[in-house]
């Protein structure tokens, strides 16, 4: 049988390479997708692309599978990160949810003036990431970084990397992305609050800055990180 189940697992993966499950990769293959020996499951590492791989061992608290043949090649998503002030637990999930379903290549939680959370749990979020990679085909899963402070980021903001800043401020008729510079990008999203004015006027003294609208309403910043990784793929990203 030819599951597509995928499952991300942190090993070489080469012709005949033997792979261990731990209890958890166990119990998603053997209780939850009813798999046993001699199944076949599709496995990645994020840098050794897709592979086919088979059941040779099933436990309740472990197994074994082996490599079998490449079926896809890597896929590096494009360069883009994504900036957001995390906010309610489930928000924040689906912020990193669909951020890696939209090809985003790191995720990267700031702390803004106005931002409610003060910590991140960065390993369930990450967790997220590589079961969102999982579900969606990707084969590179997104580095989601720890809680930093968006000041200290901006302070040592890459010279030649883009930063497409959704201004609520600027809220009404959207300009297309298409006209703007392709290379390294970042999207910024602001909490509920929004942006402070001391982060407003810095992000407008920096010239990797690019402020935009997201249309003519105020979006939750969910809706917002959506949109604008939506809006950028497609003009300048790898829906283009
Ligand atoms: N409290 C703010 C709204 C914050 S919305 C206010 O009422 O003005 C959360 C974030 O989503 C914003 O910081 C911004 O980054 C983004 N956002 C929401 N709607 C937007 C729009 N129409 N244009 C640009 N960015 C938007």
């Amino acid at each position: 049988m030819t599951a597509r189940v995928r499952l991300h697992l942190d090993q070489p993966l080469a012709p005949g390479q033997p792979l261990t499950l731990d209890r958890d990769q166990a119990n998603y293959l053997f209780a939850v997708m009813r798999l046993g020996p001699g199944d076949s499951v599709l496995v990645f590492n994020g840098r050794d692309g897709e592979w086919r791989a088979e059941v040779t061992e099933a436990g309740k608290r472990g197994g074994a599978l082996r490599a079998t043949e490449p079926t896809r090649p890597p896929r590096l998503p494009p360069d883009l990160w994504l900036l957001f002030a995390p906010i309610k637990k489930a928000r924040t999930d689906f912020i990193v949810e669909k951020a890696t379903e939209l090809g985003a290549a790191r995720i990267l939680p700031v702390q803004t003036d106005f931002t409610n959370a003060e910590r991140i749990r960065q390993d369930r979020l990450q967790a997220h990431a590589v079961e969102a990679t999982e579900q969606c085909g990707g084969t590179v899963v997104p580095e989601v970084a720890d809680l930093q402070a968006l000041a200290r980021l901006l302070a040592a903001w890459p010279a030649d990397r883009h930063l497409l800043w959704c201004d609520e401020s600027r809220a009404g008729p959207a300009a297309p992305l298409a006209s703007l510079p392709r290379g390294p990008w970042a999207v910024l999203i602001g909490p509920e609050g929004g942006f402070s004015p001391a982060e407003q006027a810095r992000l407008r003294a920096m010239p990797q800055v690019h402020p935009v609208s997201l249309g003519p309403r105020i979006l939750r910043a969910d809706t917002a990180a959506v949109a604008a990784l939506t809006l950028w793929q497609a003009a300048l990203g790898d829906w283009a």
